[in-house]
């Protein structure tokens, strides 16, 4: 059997199908970007627009004074991965080691024909300093790949998510480095590979030249000759020790730097024999690179695809100001946004209203699901109705914080992609409840409680949860109703349209609350505009958490109205 890569009919045809495979499933992801509608502008740019305008953004970016962002975009978040390192040193160590021993490997040694071969004449995979890094390398995946099993095994739950895809993309690493080391063990200790390596690369001048260099091999480098009994003198090393100096070190190191194979060598020898016989170290090579071209032809269907996205969306994002949206580049970078999610999770762990999903048990409140949501809202798949509801509640109680977008190590514009699933949750005739609630006023919010609550109550008999802030007097009691809160509030103070002015400012919403009309702070609008800056409760002299008392007045004030018939009259009595 042929033992050379570009020697074999059989693998360079694996190659070319993967290669074709690889392309033509990014090629169709890519066009996918600009195809799918992602948000209001959907219906009205056409693809040809979406796709010059992308075009023409590109050519902008490239000729424009953005070297200094582009550079900072590539060496800090890409190479140094810095987003992540920001948020968790554990997580860093983990995708830094994958990241960089795969991008090395994949350079250094997959491609070392046309890359290391050209940087490094006279290069030599037995040699090093490239047989120790090729180690180090495969043993940084090995480690970034077992903490992120050790992750996902700890860390069960709805902050993390584990597709079958994940498990079948780290089950492939797995094989291709696994696979790579034993591989080179069964080399070290293959007597057949040896034979044919001195037929090659050496004759010998005395008669016992061949039994020296096996001696000297056998004794440093742990090679193994079963077939052979020589007994080893100082005087046989000696003479091995010339000979492999003058034929073999010039492309063999000293296989002990290659410190995994060399020791998984050494755990081999009992079985040398047979292993040699089976050519153990040719099937090995053959698993090892047909499992590379696998995970080639699976990269733009499987987690993989994110080395692409990823670059893309932070150069794209690191760019461009994320106050300014484009509506004709908007949509591709969106699509790509989705691609670009690996689903690590980050943003739901420090999402501000993470606490809220515990309480609710709403998975749509997670950043991380609400996105997988919108993937799927893009995608045009069929949702009925309670779902949609569902999404609708978890992308209300989102506070626009912007944390998760600090937070995302793909860089995704989180705060633009919640505001255009709004627009077409919207569209799709699940407005936010804010749109709905501000059909009525406090007043009339506060008669139709009254009008339903005993329906309701007795169809929630048992269920009532307790409100830890509003249900508690001894928390809104000492407002000694100063007005700092309100006088300090920016939403008051911008709506200076009586039309548009807010009806229950927040030193009047803790005064509803002393005088136990909490019906009435809850239909409250300036509940639904307030925009947890946090001002008031900073000021408060009396230390009040006017802004988590306004929160939560507002995930009451949902769960309430939500049961509530918005088209009934209340004319008569239902009791
Ligand atoms: S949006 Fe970003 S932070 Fe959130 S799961 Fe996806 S990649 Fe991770
Ligand atoms: S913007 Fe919304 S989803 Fe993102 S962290 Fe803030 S509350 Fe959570
Ligand atoms: S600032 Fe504090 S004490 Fe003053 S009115 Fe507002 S809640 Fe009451
Ligand atoms: S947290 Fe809300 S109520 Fe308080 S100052 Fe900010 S916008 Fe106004």
């Amino acid at each position: 059997m042929e033992r050379t890569l570009l020697g074999s009919t059989f693998l360079f045809t694996f190659l070319f199908v993967s290669l074709g495979i690889c392309l033509a499933g990014i090629i169709f992801r890519i066009a996918r970007w600009f195809a799918v509608d992602t948000g209001p502008e959907a219906g009205f740019i056409p693809v040809k627009k979406r796709v010059s305008a992308v075009l023409k953004g590109t050519a902008a970016a490239l000729f424009s004074l953005k070297f200094l962002k582009i550079f900072k975009v590539l060496f800090f978040d890409l190479l140094l991965q810095s987003r992540i390192l920001k948020t968790s040193l554990s997580r860093w160590i983990m995708h830094f080691s994958i990241f960089f021993g795969f991008m090395m490997l994949l350079l250094m040694h997959a491609l070392d024909e046309i890359i290391t071969k050209r940087l490094f004449p006279g290069y030599f995979p037995t040699l090093d300093p490239f047989q120790f890094l090729r180690n180090l390398f495969g043993v940084m995946v090995i480690v970034g790949v077992g903490i992120a099993v050790y992750r996902r095994l700890r860390y069960r739950g709805p902050m993390l998510i584990t597709r079958y895809t994940d498990r079948y993309a780290v089950a492939l690493l797995a094989v291709i480095i696994v696979s790579g080391f034993l591989e080179e063990s069964s080399k070290m200790i293959s007597e057949s590979s040896f034979n044919r390596m001195m037929s090659g690369y050496f004759s010998a001048c005395e008669p016992h030249d061949e039994t020296a260099l096996k001696a000297f091999w056998s004794r440093e480098y742990g090679s193994v000759f079963p077939t052979m009994k020589f007994r080893i003198t100082p005087e046989l090393l000696a003479r091995g020790k010339k000979l492999s100096e003058e034929s073999c070190a010039s492309c063999h190191a000293d296989t002990r730097t290659a410190f995994i194979s060399y020791p998984a060598a050494g755990f081999m020898k009992p079985f040398a024999l047979s292993l040699s016989k089976s050519r153990a170290e040719v099937w090995l090579y053959y698993i090892h690179v047909l499992a590379c071209f696998i995970g080639l032809a699976y990269l733009p269907f499987s987690k993989f695809f994110h080395l692409i996205t990823d670059p893309l969306t932070l150069l794209v994002n690191g760019i461009s100001d994320k106050k300014k949206v484009n509506p004709l580049t908007a949509m591709p970078r969106r699509a790509m946004e989705l691609d670009a999610c690996t689903e690590c999770g980050t943003c739901s762990r420090y999402c501000s209203v993470a606490p809220v999903f515990r309480m609710l048990q709403n998975t749509e409140i997670l950043p991380m699901h609400k996105l997988r949501t919108v993937k799927r809202l893009a995608s045009g798949k069929d949702m009925d109705s309670a779902e949609l509801q569902i999404i609708s509640e978890g992308a209300f109680i989102c506070t626009t914080c912007f944390k998760c977008t600090e937070v995302c190590p793909a860089g995704i514009n989180l705060q633009d992609q919640w505001l255009a699933s709004r627009e077409l949750l919207s569209e799709t005739g699940h407005p936010l409840p804010h749109v709905w609630l501000k059909k009525f006023n406090a007043s009339e919010w506060s008669d139709r409680m009254r009008y339903f609550e005993a329906s309701w109550k007795e169809a929630d008999a048992g269920k009532e949860r307790y409100y830890n802030l509003t249900d508690d007097s001894n928390v809104f009691a000492p407002c000694i109703q100063c007005q700092t809160c309100t006088n300090v509030c920016p939403v008051v103070a911008a709506r200076t349209d009586p039309k548009d002015a807010v009806d229950i400012t927040p030193h009047k919403i803790m005064n509803l609350l002393r005088l136990g009309l909490h019906d009435l702070a809850l239909g409250s609008r300036m509940v639904w505009d307030c925009t947890t800056c946090y001002q008031c409760q900073e000021n408060c002299p009396q230390g009040i958490k006017v802004t988590d008392i306004i929160y939560e007045l507002k995930n009451r004030a949902y769960e309430h109205f939500k049961k509530i018939d918005r088209t009934a009259e209340i004319n008569e009595d239902p009791c």
